[in-house]
């Protein structure tokens, strides 16, 4: 780990982030709350980001130009998606300071390097097999079935991924995928699924979130819980550990998101990392004391790194498109804002996005209260509101 040359970047600096969505608009809020002037690059002169950001640079991520315009506009750059190509990064990390490490971005793009990194440093991971050629299909093990195909690039919130149960359906998949790289993972008998946040700065030193457990529906996230108490502390102790070592073996500096599943058997295993912060940390900006963006700013700006605390349980609830659709006649319409609002402990975000689309994330609430007991009861209410 290099400490030198990395001295803190104190609030009136600008900080720059690549990719304009959701998270980049929560580092821009978190770093300008802290009084840092932010500078987005991305090609989308409407996109959440470039709305909050005190300035955008419209350009496409890979464009040299932009790349360095941005470089040279600001004291140090982050991202805030995976998908931004990993060579961009390398660019900008030979101009500036760079927070993820570049590698890490390629890593965490490509599932097969993603799964065999994992391997390598002795994180279980659920049986898989490459997918690439018609021979490696052919040759992959019955045990491995059913199972789920998954694009090694590209893929997210469920997308790019089909439910396999023989090797005449895992063909028919390849072929719907366009045959494109593959990972053929087994289906595991999940009993629930978890995610830790963690922030590791250029000192190495490394805080955590709680440990969150996360509910998906279709592949998307959907709710994430932070009820102390309610996740066994071995299976919390054994994400964080293996979290960790993730990011000590990554030499990764930057917030980092590794999500787990927890098998009906009681093992833990790693399903994938996500270098930035992560949906399911969202309920760190109104549950902690201190956010994952926070955390985001602190380690690109090398300030102290604290353990956060949470101050409340918290449940979070995603927002998607399909609540602007009537559920019957699918007729647009507009969800009841000042009704969520009226529910105790509810703290509602909403990106900014123009348009609504089914399945396209929207929004989240976060909803707080003193007791896990308060906090599921008005959740659920919320919830039922929402339907
Ligand atoms: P994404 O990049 O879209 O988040 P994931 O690999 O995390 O893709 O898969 C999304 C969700 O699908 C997971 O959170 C989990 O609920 C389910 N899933 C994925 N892989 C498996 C598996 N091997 N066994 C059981 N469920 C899985
Ligand atoms: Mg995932």
């Amino acid at each position: 780990v290099q400490t030198q040359g990395y001295d803190p970047i104190l609030p009136g600096a600008s900080l720059g982030v690549m990719g304009g969505g959701q998270l980049g608009r929560m580092f821009v809020h978190a770093a300008q709350a802290m009084g840092y002037h932010t500078v987005v690059l991305d090609p989308d002169t409407q996109g959440p980001a470039g709305q909050a950001s005190d300035q955008q640079i419209v350009a496409a991520y890979d464009d040299a130009q932009g790349l360095a315009q941005l470089a040279q506009a600001v004291a140090a750059i982050t991202t805030e998606f995976e998908n931004v190509p990993a060579q961009a990064f390398t660019a900008l990390g030979k101009l500036n300071r760079v927070a993820p490490p570049a590698v890490a971005i390629a890593i965490a793009q490509d599932r097969v390097a993603e799964k065999v990194h994992f391997q390598h440093h002795g994180v279980p991971v659920a049986p898989f097999a490459v997918v690439d050629s018609p021979e490696s299909l052919q040759a992959v093990a019955p045990t491995l079935f059913p199972g789920i195909l998954k694009t090694s690039r590209l893929g997210y919130d469920g997308k790019g991924q089909v439910q396999v149960a023989n090797l005449q359906e895992l063909q028919r998949a390849w072929e719907s995928l366009k045959q494109v790289p593959c990972v053929l993972e087994k289906r595991m008998e999940l009993d629930f699924e978890v995610s830790v946040v963690l922030a590791r700065g250029f000192d190495g030193s490394i805080v955590t979130l709680p440990v969150q457990r996360n509910i998906h529906h279709n592949g998307i996230l959907a709710s994430t819980l932070v009820l102390p108490g309610s996740i066994h502390p071995d299976v919390e102790e054994q994400a964080v550990h293996v979290a960790k070592s993730i990011a000590v073996a990554t030499e990764y500096v930057g917030v980092l998101c590794v999500e787990f599943f927890v098998l009906k058997d009681g093992r833990v295993i790693a399903n994938e990392m996500a270098p930035r912060p992560h949906n399911s940390g969202h309920y760190s900006i109104d549950a902690c004391d201190v956010s994952q963006f926070e955390l985001q700013v602190r380690t690109l700006a090398s300030l102290p790194l604290l353990q956060p605390r949470l101050h409340s349980p918290a449940i979070m609830l995603n927002i998607l498109g399909d609540l602007w659709f009537d559920e019957d006649s699918d007729e647009p319409r507009h969800p009841d804002w000042a009704t969520v609002l009226s529910y105790p402990g509810v703290h509602l975000h909403l990106y900014g996005k123009s348009q609504a689309r089914k399945g396209r994330k929207m929004g989240h609430i976060t909803i707080t209260a003193k007791t896990v007991e308060v906090v599921l009861n008005n959740a659920a209410k919320v919830a039922a509101h929402l339907g």
